[in-house]
Order: structure tokens, then C-alpha cells, then sequence
């Protein structure tokens, strides 16, 4: 899927979690670090892709990106499973304890924040032809419908004119509905 596709769906995920348990007390800080985090989840299973929109932001992003999808093989191995999937929390635990104040910042909600984004990319690109490596090393992949032929393309006019549009149409009334319960999370 694309990386507008990914990052819309992954806010939809964000805000449905955040309807469904309604956290409280969250500082603006977290909320802003989450909203980030988020959406740098979303992106983070395409690292091994050149094209990844991260790369754009560090100076020589695609010779970086070049040699990851080398490192890794095909585009959609380990970033794709369950495997990878731990790998990051861990990763994503370690990194945030350094890098922000938990003073300031709630370090489990942006954590959490990051990995509804990147499961929700695995499992939007479950959608789509190539299906998943769920069980990297091996290579059986997967897909929803289990018929390839009926999984979309990415980027193609399905993904383009239907799942996108529903996926903004779903978060605004999400939002719209639940402002109220969304801005009393603030504390
Ligand atoms: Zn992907």
C-alpha cells in the first residue's frame, strides 16, 4: 500500500484505540510525541523500500534505504512478521527511554502509539497481492481474502478510490463523534 494509504489508516487505528480505552491524564507532550510516533510506526515496516517517505528525511536517505533492502532481502521480509514486529518493540522501548523525559512523556503511550501504526500497516498490507511473511524465516505468506486474486493492488484505483476514502471518512466521523470523550483525555 502507499505510504498516504498507511499513514491514514494507521491515525484511524490510533483514534479507535484511543475511543475504545479512553485514556486519561494524557499531557499534550505525550499526545503530540504519540501522534509522531505514530506515524513513523506506519512508515517503519517499509524500511527495507528505498522509496521509504524516512528516508527523505535523513540526508543520503536512499543510499541507506538501498543498502537495508540488500541487507534484508526482498522488500517485505523480516519488517512483515511477528518476528520483526518484537524486534522493534524492543528497539522502540530502548530508544524512547533514552530519548525522552518520562517525567513529561507517558513512554508506554507513545510506544503504544507507534506499534498500533506499525501493526496496522502488516496488517493493511495483508490486503494487498503479496500478502505477508507473518512467520519470517519462513516464507509462507499471507493474505486476506486467502485467494491472491482477490487481494488488491497497491496503489491501483481499489486502493486509491475505496480504501482510502473510507479510511478518512471513518477517522473524521470518529473524531467528530467523539470529541468530547478524545479532548477530556487531555490532562
Ligand atoms: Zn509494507
Amino acid at each position: 500500500m502507499t505510504f498516504k494509504t498507511h499513514q491514514t489508516i494507521a491515525f484511524a487505528a490510533l483514534v479507535t484505540v484511543a475511543v475504545i480505552y479512553c485514556p486519561s491524564d494524557l499531557k499534550p507532550a505525550t499526545i503530540g510525541v504519540s501522534l509522531v510516533s505514530n506515524a513513523v510506526g506506519a512508515l517503519l515496516p517499509d524500511i527495507d523500500q528505498a522509496s521509504n517517505r524516512l528516508w527523505d528525511w535523513l540526508p543520503g536517505g536512499n543510499i541507506w534505504g538501498k543498502i537495508l533492502k540488500n541487507m534484508f532481502g526482498s522488500h517485505r521480509s523480516i519488517t512483515h512478521s511477528i518476528l520483526g514486529l518484537i524486534l522493534i518493540y524492543m528497539m522502540v522501548g530502548w530508544v524512547f527511554s533514552r530519548l525522552f523525559n518520562p517525567e513529561y512523556i507517558d513512554l508506554i503511550m507513545a510506544t503504544r502509539a507507534l506499534m498500533i501504526g506499525y501493526i496496522s500497516h502488516i496488517l493493511a498490507d495483508g490486503l494487498t497481492e503479496d500478502g505477508i511473511p507473518l512467520l519470517w524465516p519462513i516464507k509462507l505468506r499471507f493474505g486476506f481474502p486467502p485467494i491472491r486474486s482477490w487481494r488488491i493492488k497497491t496503489g491501483r484505483w481499489f486502493e486509491k478510490w475505496i480504501i482510502l476514502p473510507i479510511a478518512v471518512l471513518y477517522t473524521i466521523g470518529l473524531l467528530a463523534f467523539n470529541w468530547k470523550i478524545l479532548m477530556g483525555m487531555i490532562g
